[in-house]
């Protein structure tokens, strides 16, 4: 800040730390992507800048300014830079298509867009489609002043200081589901959700100035700004940004081996991935540290053939959800085998407990509804009191997922309460019968859904999908379940698939399945 005033002092940790370190490592190496990096002193020096001009085109604090961009360099100063000027940030996932962007620009009501290159057709397009939509919604038109500028542009100017402190409880952005089971969800995250889930992190994962993670998903997406991203930074890490595109599991390897870096987070589908290389082994990871993984079940002989192929690195599990923090529950490499199938116990300042039909809490092993409390868990969703309402009761936030607890207080995610089948009156988890199906080795993947029928009400229908060149009979998923599963739960409809249909985040649509799969099969047939 020489020369441009005195420092701000924000009360929120995210910019205040942020401008500690740069005091502390302003050579350091911040932000790293694509062969192109920023210390940390130049981190500090655009966030103030881009937060100038963004004030200076007009954002005043409470005002949402969407991003529609690919993983790149300046995400993570941007996201900085809206805060500074007391914006709150609506991620978006680019990959939507044009309606729904619209959709959410419009709920949002968002102000400005920053978008890359790739995305700027997309957003030119869709003035009309916005003033059509607030037009059907009853507000009032969509302001009929339109500014393009560069963001270099925004950045260069000497626009004044700024002069606003946001507090905790302001909200710092609104980020959207990721639409696995419903329409996304804004949810709201606070300037104190996104401290208290860097110190939860850097507490529980051991996270210091010396660590790098290489972040593979996209930064729209919370797991990738709030798993690790933050918290090394917050800690004065270095923080690797992978550009968005398809996943090539040699790449990343070499990537990781090749920069020492000592924390990933890695989605099962991608874990499914890195199994597939044949030369798995070869790369040096004497540098990694961590892998963690969650976003939706981790399967068990995953988790096996993981903690079998890195040895020395601790595989950690987390459950968590846009609404309850990046981390809600985590399993240390520690606890991996010993409590193989559950993701943990709840990171130091959360609680999780498991709520009946009738919302009472409930002790060990019987399973009903998770929920979460504590200071990560979001204030609600934003401009929807009702969905609010229905999701955070005294407190405590329903997840819509259903867990147990075992006597150790350790969580087992059993699915989600809609994913739940129903078959003749027994409730039927899913993950159980993934967990036994995914141990054959001609199965790659598998997910377990209920469909319509007329007697049972639905039967349980696996749909597996083979490795390639693996012959799957119906014999060997009868073998596989023989003993391991009672009758009720084994699967009476088997669907090969060639892949899997998945969110933008990875996670497998079984919504998606359950449409494809909903014609009414025979009582006796299996088809496969
Ligand atoms: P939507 O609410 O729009 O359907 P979504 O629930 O997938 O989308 P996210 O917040 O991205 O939105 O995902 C959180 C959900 O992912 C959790 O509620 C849970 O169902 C699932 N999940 C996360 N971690 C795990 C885990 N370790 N094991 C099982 N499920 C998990």
């Amino acid at each position: 800040h020489e020369g441009r005033g005195p420092a701000p002092r924000w009360s929120a940790l995210n910019l205040c730390r942020l401008v500690e370190r740069a005091g502390l490592d302003a050579d350091k190496r911040a932000v790293v992507c694509d062969g192109e990096s920023r210390t940390y002193a130049e981190l500090r020096d655009r966030m103030v800048r881009a937060g100038r001009g963004l004030a200076a085109l007009g954002v005043t604090p409470g005002d949402r300014v969407a991003v529609l961009a690919r993983n790149c360099l300046e995400y993570l100063e941007l996201e900085l830079a809206i805060a500074h000027a007391g914006g709150i940030m609506v991620p978006l996932n680019y990959r939507l298509a044009e309606a729904e962007i619209a959709t959410l620009l419009g709920r949002s009501r968002s102000r400005v867009v920053v978008v890359d290159a790739a995305s700027s057709s997309v957003v030119a397009g869709l003035r009309p489609q916005l003033a059509a939509l607030s037009a059907a919604v009853g507000l009032p038109e969509a302001p009929s002043e339109h500014v393009d500028i560069e963001y270099d542009d925004l950045c260069a100017g000497d626009a004044p200081p700024i002069s606003v402190e946001p507090r905790m409880e302001d909200p710092h952005e609104i980020t959207y589901t990721s639409g696995t089971t419903d329409t996304p969800k804004g949810v709201v995250w606070t300037h104190g959700s996104v401290m208290w889930n860097s110190i939860q992190q850097c507490m529980d994962y051991d996270i210091s100035s010396r660590d790098s993670n290489y972040v593979l998903n996209d930064l729209y997406y919370v797991g990738g700004r709030h798993d690790f991203t933050w918290p090394l930074l917050h800690q004065g890490g270095t923080v690797h940004i992978r550009r968005s595109g398809n996943f090539d599991a040699r790449a990343v390897m070499r990537y990781l081996s090749e920069n020492a870096i000592t924390k990933v987070l890695l989605f099962p589908v991608m874990l499914f991935e890195l199994l597939r290389l044949p030369d798995l082994l070869d790369y040096d990871m004497t540098s990694l540290t961590t892998i963690m993984s969650g976003g939706e079940p981790v399967p068990v002989a995953t988790i096996d053939r993981i903690t079998t192929a890195f040895p020395g690195t601790d595989f950690i599990q987390v459950y968590g959800l846009t609404e309850g923090g990046a981390s809600v529950t985590f399993l240390s490499g520690a606890d991996a085998r010993r409590k193989m199938g559950s993701c943990g116990k709840a990171g130091v300042h959360n609680e999780v407990r498991i709520a009946s039909d009738d919302g009472t809490f409930v002790g060990p092993d019987v399973v009903g509804e998770v929920c979460v409390k504590g200071p990560t868990v979001t204030p609600g969703y934003w401009n929807d009191p009702e969905r609010t309402a229905e999701a955070i009761v005294d407190g405590w936030l329903h997840t819509g997922d259903l867990g147990r607890t075992d006597e150790d207080g350790f969580l087992y995610i059993v699915g989600r309460k809609k994913d739940m089948i129903i078959s003749g009156g027994m409730n039927i988890y899913p993950k159980e019968i993934e967990d036994v199906l995914g141990t054959h080795p001609a199965i790659a993947e598998v997910a377990v859904i209920g469909v319509p029928d007329p007697k049972w009400g639905e039967r349980v229908c696996a749909v597996i999908r083979p490795e390639p060149g693996a012959d799957i009979r119906d014999e060997d998923i009868t073998a596989l379940c023989a003993g391991r599963l009672a009758s009720f739960k084994k699967p009476t409809v088997i669907h090969l698939v060639e892949a899997m249909p998945r969110t933008a985040s990875g996670k497998v649509q079984k919504q998606v399945l359950r449409d494809r799969l909903a014609t009414p099969a025979s009582d006796t047939e299996v088809s496969a």
